[in-house]
């Protein structure tokens, strides 16, 4: 997607220094953190939102959870920590390519 902003951190196109890359997903800091650890973790292919989800990205999808596991444990907050996807405008979401928030350093609190 030529007009979306994490193709373009993706591909480089918007420099941003990434804490990990693989062939199927990359992770970097978000520049507007509301924790004192908050980075993204963007699958390489273009979803516009966790709603596209299908079975056919289930590889993908549990790829993603484990490179959260594996970086939550290189950067010591696996303890505690919070995965957030917004989908859609009523939940937050302002960009439309799917990425999971990985949120610590804080007492992030319950939901309900
Ligand atoms: P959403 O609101 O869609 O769930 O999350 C998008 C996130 O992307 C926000 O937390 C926002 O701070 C972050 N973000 C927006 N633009 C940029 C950018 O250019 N670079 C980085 N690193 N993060 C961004
Ligand atoms: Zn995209």
């Amino acid at each position: 997607m030529n007009d979306c902003l994490f193709c373009k951190i993706i591909d480089g196109s918007i420099p941003t220094k990434k804490l990990y890359e693989d062939d199927i997903c990359v992770a970097f800091n978000d520049s507007n953190p509301q924790a004192p650890t908050h980075f993204l973790v963007v699958p390489k292919k273009h979803l516009a939102s966790a709603v596209e989800i299908t079975d056919d990205d289930a590889t993908m999808v549990g790829h993603i959870f484990a490179v959260i596991s594996l970086l939550t444990q290189i950067f010591g907050i696996s303890d505690g920590y919070r995965v957030v996807t917004n989908c859609g405008a009523k939940a937050g979401q302002s960009v439309q390519h799917l990425h999971f928030h990985v949120l610590a350093g804080k007492e992030l609190g319950s939901f309900n």
